[in-house]
């Protein structure tokens, strides 16, 4: 039994359609990604799954129990967290975490020593007796992460979780996220707008407007587009863009980036477009593809377009 599953769900919210008929299930031990935009819906479908949302229509399990029904069952079956910082100010960093434990009925031996295996891979034991206030942005959202791990839940809920982290600690993040599920096997559901981590995801839908438009493993989603991308800046993209049709009966794209074609054999298709193209060429990118352009050739746009998220407070 898949240990997510999402049937139909539809989410209103004041005449404003974010979630539209999303169905889609989640096997135990996946690490499953959740990719859009700002704005598409990735936030509400989450709070809903963490039984934080209320939804109008549908059916949402997870590890068997009813999200409407059934949500204190679901959320001591689960670990979140989320984009707010929910971290007690006052408290030290091993008092944060000593409340957790003591919330999930942990024994005490037990605790101890989850506070300091989680503090030592997010790189903070020397700060343990520091208070949260005092730290930065960046540090908060590491113990925060450590919080939600700490009770080893069967699945672990992410939203956004490196949002605002720098590289380094963005990888040490998911490094760790991986040696867990090598040794507990939890689930993992997360979102996300970087492309970065979508990809080192088991499974990705790709939700845009509501809508999931794409769901699959990232290798199968890019095998999907059947070639290269090429973008194409010229003096006249639509005059390009007929010939690209006339000559080579291939459908381009105008994006921002110039116009945009699907070619299998990048490199061998440039030169001929240069030989037959009377419209000035005045820049060629070959790429291969990414998750960005199955993203772009599912929308016309791309992932950036959409702006900052906008709950991100740092
Ligand atoms: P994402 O997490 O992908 O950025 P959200 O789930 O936060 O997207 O938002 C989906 C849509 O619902 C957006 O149009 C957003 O403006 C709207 N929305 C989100 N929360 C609320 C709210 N509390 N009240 C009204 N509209 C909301």
């Amino acid at each position: 039994m898949p240990i997510i599953q999402v049937e139909n769900l539809f989410k209103r919210y004041n005449g404003v359609e974010a979630v539209k008929g999303v169905s889609f299930d989640v096997k135990e031990g996946e690490t499953f990604g959740f990719l859009g935009p700002n704005g598409a819906g990735k936030t509400t479908t989450i709070s809903i799954l963490c039984t934080l949302l209320n939804f109008d229509s549908g059916v949402a399990l997870v590890n068997g129990f009813d999200c409407k029904r059934e949500p204190h069952k679901v959320r001591s079956s689960i670990g979140l967290v989320f984009q707010e910082i929910t971290l007690d100010n006052e408290l030290t960093a091993y008092e944060n975490l000593k409340f957790h434990c003591y919330l999930y009925n942990m024994n005490r031996r037990v605790a101890e020593e989850r506070i300091e295996e989680i503090l030592a891979v997010v790189g903070l034991s020397d700060r343990r007796n520091d208070i949260v206030k005092k730290f930065s942005g960046g540090m908060k959202r590491r113990l925060e992460i450590a919080r939600g791990l700490l009770h080893r839940p069967r699945v672990l809920f992410l939203d956004e979780p490196t949002l605002g982290l720098d590289p380094q600690t963005r990888s040490h993040v998911w490094e760790f996220i991986h040696k867990l599920k090598k040794t507990v096997g939890n689930t993992v559901f997360m979102t996300t707008h970087y492309m970065q981590e979508a990809e080192v995801c088991d499974r990705i839908a790709i939700i845009d407007n509501g809508g999931i438009i794409a769901l699959a493993r990232p290798d199968e989603l890019k095998r999907s587009l059947k070639g290269d991308t090429i973008y194409i800046k010229t003096s006249d993209d639509e005059k390009a863009k007929t010939e690209i049709r006339e000559k080579f009966g291939l459908s381009a794209r105008v994006t921002d980036a110039g116009l945009s074609v699907l070619v299998e054999g990048g490199e061998k298709f440039i030169p001929k477009l240069f030989d037959r193209l009377t419209t000035e060429v005045l820049s060629v990118n070959l790429k291969k593809p990414s998750l960005e352009d199955v993203f772009i050739n599912l929308t016309g746009r791309e992932i950036r377009d959409y702006g900052p998220a906008a709950r991100f407070r740092g």
